[in-house]
């Protein structure tokens, strides 16, 4: 396969972008100045080395020179540990944390499940988060928020993780709450402003 072939297939893999806009990107990338290009190559080389999975709740941090491995959130011991955000995606975090309406921690699914999925297990990190509740439990875990978007793929998710976690909330007492009951249908996370959140979090069910 030549050059940029290659290319197209990596960039058709990209979340919404198809061959045509893989191919788009390729030509666009053609057309710039070499520098450019270096840059850009450098930059996606830097970020395997200077980005680092949290081991507690999953997103991606920069670790900045340090040999940290529990990510900034994790590691403030002003937020409210009892309480416990589940989202989809990193970029559904960050918007919450930029809205800063949220004063507890989180945990990245790193994912969906849609309806008619077979193996949901396999599209959610729900493996790693009943490891990481056993270690929250025993500091004092009150609540778990599903903080999952609020269109039928996420509420699905939602459903999947409530059912999965039914045994351990209800044998330590721990309240599985609902963002979306505070959110109107077809809102996504990555999308809401401060106020919405605000809104949802005081009316979660
Ligand atoms: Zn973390």
């Amino acid at each position: 396969m030549n050059s940029i072939e290659k290319l197209v297939q990596i960039f058709s893999q990209f979340p919404g972008i198809g061959p045509r806009q893989a191919r788009r990107f390729v030509y666009y990338l053609l057309t710039r100045a070499n520098g450019t290009l270096e840059d850009l190559s450098l930059n996606i080389k830097n970020l395997k080395n200077d980005v680092v999975m949290c081991d507690n709740c999953k997103r991606f941090f920069e670790k900045k020179n340090s040999q940290l491995s529990v990510c900034r959130i994790c590691s403030d011991e002003t937020r409210d540990h009892s309480v416990l955000m589940l989202v989809q995606r990193d970029i559904d975090l960050e918007s919450i944390e930029k809205n800063g309406s949220f004063n507890g921690i989180y945990f990245v699914l790193g994912g969906s499940v849609s309806i008619l999925e077979k193996e949901p297990e396999k599209r959610i990190r729900i493996k790693e988060l009943k490891i990481f509740l056993e270690k929250k439990i025993k500091e004092g875990l009150k609540e778990i928020i599903l903080g999952v978007n609020w269109n039928p793929e996420g509420e699905n998710t939602g459903d999947y993780v409530a059912k999965e976690l039914k045994q351990i909330t209800n044998n330590h007492n721990i309240k599985i709450s609902h963002l979306g009951k505070g959110l109107s249908m077809g809102t996504e996370l990555e999308y809401t402003d401060s106020e919405t959140m605000k809104n949802a979090l005081r009316n979660r069910g």
